[in-house]
């Protein structure tokens, strides 16, 4: 089965360089807060899409359970030295595109930062909308190209490409900025109703960064979030959804083995043999190593 190009931060410092001593604090700041304005108060099992280092699973305090999901093995290896081995936490290696569990497993998926580096997202979305329950809520957070930068630039013929027009834009390679009436469209279309749309990141200006004082940033930028219910043109976008629908679905099995299909052939359920699980069907070998199960290629 061929899946789009993934963009892969195996070996990447990207927690240090980027978030710790990358001057985004004010970044970090404002998502803590949205995060904070659309998360349910509890739930079940949530579905981390790539999760990173770790650095929002400890704002998911509602769920009892999270599967940190992400495509780089090095960077769950960084969130399990993190967050610890607490059976709150399971650590899945594995292609959006190819998700390894079983249908209508979660009741709760987020995607922070993550479609930004989708080459199809409408592919992506419709992988975590299959893993969902009717009633499941899903956090989405994408890269507006639609924004206070990139308007202004257009109209005075310093990009090349309209904000405007729905299609994403690939402004660097493997790097996808979306227009918020397509992801509006996409997510109707697989069967979710929007809930709440925050518009984050009022003031991703290095200068202001600099200047400013970074609460005070972050406080204005709090006030400002609720204005994406009738005008998104910030950099970055929140948006909750809903799988239109009641939950008819028991709750997950504590046994986490009955969790995962074959991300090749489908089957289900997997036998664990050791260090690794076992397709019945079509008899790929899937790692177990570091706590962290492997469904990025099979084993040979
Ligand atoms: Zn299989």
């Amino acid at each position: 089965m061929t899946t789009p190009p993934v963009c892969d931060y195996e070996g990447s410092d990207y927690q240090t360089s980027f978030w710790d001593q990358g001057g985004r604090q004010y970044e970090d700041r404002a998502e803590a807060i949205a995060l904070k304005r659309l998360l349910p108060a509890r739930g079940r099992l949530l579905l981390e899409l790539g999760a990173g280092a770790g650095r929002n699973t400890p704002r998911y305090t509602g769920y009892e359970r999270i599967v940190l999901l992400d495509y780089s093995r090095t960077q769950l290896q960084q969130a399990r030295a993190r967050l610890g081995d607490s059976p709150r936490y399971v650590y899945v290696a594995a292609d959006v595109y190819k998700l390894p569990f079983v249908g209508g497993l979660f009741d709760g998926a987020t995607m922070i930062r993550t479609l930004h580096h989708m080459a199809d997202a409408p592919k992506a979305l419709k992988q975590v909308r299959n893993v969902l329950q009717p009633g499941a809520t899903f956090i989405l957070e994408f890269a507006n190209k639609l924004n206070l930068k990139s308007i202004p630039r257009y109209w005075f013929g310093k990009q090349t490409w309209s904000p405007f027009s729905l299609e994403p834009v690939e402004f660097a390679a493997l790097n996808f900025d979306f227009h918020p009436k397509a992801i509006r469209k996409w997510l109707t279309e697989l069967g979710f109703s929007l809930e709440k749309t925050l518009a984050v990141s009022h003031f991703r200006l290095g200068l202001l960064k600099r200047i400013v004082p970074t609460a005070v940033l972050v406080f204005f930028d709090s006030v400002l979030q609720w204005t994406g219910a009738f005008c998104q043109v910030t950099p970055s976008i929140f948006v909750k959804a809903t799988v239109v629908g009641r939950d008819v679905i028991p709750p997950y099995a504590e046994d986490i083995l009955s969790w995962f299909q074959c991300p090749e052939c489908g089957a289900h359920p997997l036998d664990e043999r050791g260090n690794h699980l076992l397709c019945p069907d079509c008899g790929k070998k899937w790692a177990i190593h570091d706590g962290i199960y492997d469904f990025r290629e099979p084993l040979i």
